[in-house]
């Protein structure tokens, strides 16, 4: 049995993210998507929240589990037995520090972790969290990127701080 950690800040969960998740869902027994809980990062959704938001948009996918984890990736692959990292490549730009982690990780885990990169469909190349925030915080419609729940949150989180 082949498990998978699909790992990212998810900040908020993208259609170009669920993609993936739908994509590496065919390909592995069992895909767990790791919402990374850095706090340094200064997230506008907590962890729990884009959990949360993580599980709607998967509820589907029965092979796909939705936790949030700190630390080091490869540390919790080692204690929850998992072998495979995915990520999404989108552009070039992208390609440089994926390329820098996953040959790192490889190393650090002593060749007993792989990274598999699914390229990006083409209609969400441009897609990112970041853009998505940026857009929602000035009030365009966002819908074309994120799921209807999630442009609800997105509105009410920035309906609340302008407050
Ligand atoms: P971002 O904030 O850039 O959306 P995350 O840290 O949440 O990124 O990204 C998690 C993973 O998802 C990374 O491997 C990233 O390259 C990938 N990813 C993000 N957006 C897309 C997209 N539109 N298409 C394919 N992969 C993506």
């Amino acid at each position: 049995m082949t498990r998978a950690i699909y790992p990212g800040s998810f900040d908020p969960v993208t259609y170009g993210h669920l993609d993936i998740i739908k994509r590496s869902s065919t390909m592995f027994d069992q895909v767990i998507v790791g919402v990374l809980n850095n706090s340094a990062k200064n997230p506008l959704f907590s962890a729990k929240e884009r959990v949360d938001m993580l599980k709607k948009a998967t509820e589907e996918l029965v092979n796909v589990e939705v936790i949030c984890f700190d630390g080091l990736l490869i540390d919790y692959m080692k204690q929850n037995d998992i072998s495979v990292i995915v990520r999404g490549l989108r552009a070039i730009t992208d390609f440089e520090y994926e390329l820098q982690i996953a040959q790192s990780n490889r190393k650090v885990s002593k060749e007993t972790v792989d990274t598999v990169f699914l390229t990006t469909s083409i209609e969400y190349a441009y897609l990112s969290s970041s853009i998505v925030r940026e857009y929602a915080s000035y009030g365009t419609d966002v819908s074309d990127f994120v799921p209807e729940f999630v442009v609800e949150k997105l509105k009410k989180c920035f309906r609340i701080s302008e407050a």
